[in-house]
């Protein structure tokens, strides 16, 4: 990626379909429960499982591998939602990414604004 420029998401919702971990940090887990009004053991047991490395927690799946809060091409827990998900396709991504991210170069607008709006 050229300086000054950054990708701008433009809401395909194809990051919160494919199959694969989105790890959520203690103080995200604390958040997101209080956000959907859930005491945090319940969040935890009914929307999150062990990682597959055994560090931590990852958002469920449904049986289609979409996100879990996923609803059409909306995020359920926008205002919440985990870092590792505001963090792509501009701090992580992978090889072959640009297939299947509809993401567009922009100019950066100002210094920090490197995160997608999704
Ligand atoms: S980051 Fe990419 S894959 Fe995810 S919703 Fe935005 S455009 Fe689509
Ligand atoms: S938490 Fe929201 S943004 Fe993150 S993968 Fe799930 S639906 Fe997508």
């Amino acid at each position: 990626m050229q300086e000054g420029m950054r990708y701008a998401c433009q809401r395909c919702g194809n990051c919160c379909r494919w199959p694969g971990e989105v790890p959520i940090t203690e103080d995200e887990t604390a958040r997101i429960a209080e956000f959907l009004g859930l005491e945090l053991y319940d969040f935890v047991a009914r929307f999150t499982e062990v990682r597959r490395n055994r560090t931590g927690l990852t958002i469920r799946e449904k049986e289609n591998d979409e996100c879990v809060f996923l609803d059409g091409i909306e995020c359920k827990i926008q205002s919440v939602k985990p870092d590792h998900c505001k963090g792509f396709p501009n701090r992580w991504n992978f090889p072959g990414w640009r297939k299947v991210c509809e993401a567009v170069p922009v100019a950066l607008e100002q210094p920090g604004d490197a995160e997608k709006a999704k």
